[in-house]
């Protein structure tokens, strides 16, 4: 099956690691298939009175562990393919961390950088609106993705309440703190990424001083992860944005580097223009570049479909940390495996945001706040014990990290769903 979308290479992959991990052909087939997809029209008054329609986007993908979780994306590319794919792995990477959810995702089609705030409030408000039936805390529960924040969570959750005349904080997460979010859902999915660095680091039997890093996206995911390994002893050599990327073979200071973009909005041209300038030597380099440079780790934080069958050959970094939603596509696998390159994958590796939201809805459900230190704790539990089982069960069977996550999600959804009884069951 040669892939033309990104939901059809989703389905590659889903379709060839359920056979090698003996999934019942009912079971795949149900998989193959999103339980609700909604597409909706969301008209919204414009500042200047005129009328715009933006096209809206929800599909619960797979329920049988439990209600449906997802982010919702604002961005100009978002289409029923590619929120079909982003519900599709969250349904994996929920049931890889154990997190008794399945999978959802969401978003809009828009470029909210052209939008004034109260436009952006407006159309936050009409998605929530057109889809209150849809979504609820026993039912779907979204949360923030691309160019969404907590801000936007709770003029969600405020519509939410507004329509159903009650107070459902558990009907979503990434809320700011003040109205039930939780202490360390900011940096979650970063952190989820950077313990399983550490892991790997120590299977690699390398100590943290000796490792150079290079981090594609400079956003929520790719700034957290930069910082905590540069914290632990890493060397951030190379990091880029949508404007283009920056090396320096003596390393980054990450925190004043993040500085700088939040004061003057992209790297390169801050870098030329600013103090780090000074700072450290470096030199300009573009997204691809990035992409082969001799490093042991590679974090592609930004963007799916980054690493294609034509780029693979060039990769030179020992290991690959997937931050973004499916960065490599399913024809490079075998090739960057052939060159002996460790994957973590990302129903592993992004997983920390997931599953800090989890912890929210937990907490708003049982009207607890937890401190940071539980959160980052029960974070370093949960995405230890889940890299561990992916890791073990990769070397018993002669796996890859991404096979071996797979067949673990696909076994739990299987057993899941024969607990219900299959054809096997039902003809005797
Ligand atoms: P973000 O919007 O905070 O940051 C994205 C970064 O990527 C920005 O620095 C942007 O400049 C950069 N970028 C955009 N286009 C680029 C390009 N062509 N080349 C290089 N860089 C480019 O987004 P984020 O929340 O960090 O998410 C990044 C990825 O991680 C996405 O694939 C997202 O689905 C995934 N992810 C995020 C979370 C989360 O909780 N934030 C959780 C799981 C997965």
């Amino acid at each position: 099956m040669t892939a033309s979308s990104t939901f059809q290479d989703a389905l590659v992959r889903v379709r060839a690691l359920a056979e090698l991990a003996n999934i019942d052909l009912e079971i795949i087939e149900g998989l193959l298939h999103p339980k609700e997809l909604i597409m909706v029209s969301l008209p919204v008054r414009m500042d200047d009175g005129s009328q715009k329609y933006f096209s809206g986007y929800r599909c619960r993908y797979n329920s049988i562990l439990g209600p449906t979780k997802g982010g919702v994306r604002f961005h100009p590319n978002v289409n029923e393919d590619e929120v079909k794919a982003l519900a599709l792995w969250m349904t994996i990477k929920c049931a890889v961390i154990g997190l008794p959810f399945g999978g959802a995702k969401g978003g809009i089609t828009v470029n909210p950088k052209e939008l004034s705030p109260m436009e952006l409030e407006r159309l936050s408000r009409v998605y929530i609106r057109v889809l209150a039936d849809f979504i609820g805390p026993h039912r779907d529960i979204p949360a923030p993705d691309v160019y969404t924040n907590s801000r936007i969570m709770g003029w969600m959750m405020a519509e939410y309440d507004s329509i159903k005349r009650t107070h459902a904080p558990d009907v979503i997460t990434g809320k700011p703190i003040e109205l039930g979010g939780s202490l360390g859902r900011d940096d979650a999915t970063g952190r989820g990424a950077y313990l399983c660095a550490l892991e790997l680091i120590r299977k690699m039997e390398r100590a943290l001083t000796d490792i150079s890093v290079a981090v594609q996206g400079f956003g929520n995911g790719g700034y957290h992860v930069a910082r905590l390994l540069q914290q632990a002893g890493c060397k951030i050599v190379a990091i880029s944005d949508s404007q283009g990327g920056i090396y320096a073979k003596k390393g980054f200071d990450v925190e004043s580097l993040w500085q700088e973009k939040q004061r003057s909005k992209h790297i390169k041209g801050v870098y030329c223009n600013g103090s780090i300038c000074e700072m450290v030597e470096h030199e300009s380099i573009s997204n691809d570049e990035l992409l082969s440079l001799e490093v042991d780790i590679l974090i592609p934080a930004a963007l799916e479909g980054v690493i294609t069958k034509d780029n693979a050959h060039g990769i030179q970094a020992k290991a690959i940390i997937e931050i973004a939603n499916g960065p490599i596509l399913s024809e490079a696998d075998n090739i960057l495996h052939s060159k002996g390159i460790k994957v973590v994958p990302d129903v592993l590796a992004n997983a920390g945001g997931v599953t800090v939201s989890y912890f929210e809805w937990v907490q708003n459900r049982s009207g607890q706040t937890w401190t940071l230190e539980d959160v980052q704790q029960k974070l370093k539990e949960k995405m230890t014990a889940a890299f561990e089982a992916v890791w073990d069960l990769a070397e018993n069977e002669k796996r890859t990290l991404r096979e071996a996550a797979y067949i673990k999600a696909l076994r739990k959804i299987s057993a899941a769903v024969e607990a219900h009884g299959t054809h096997n069951y039902f003809n005797g």
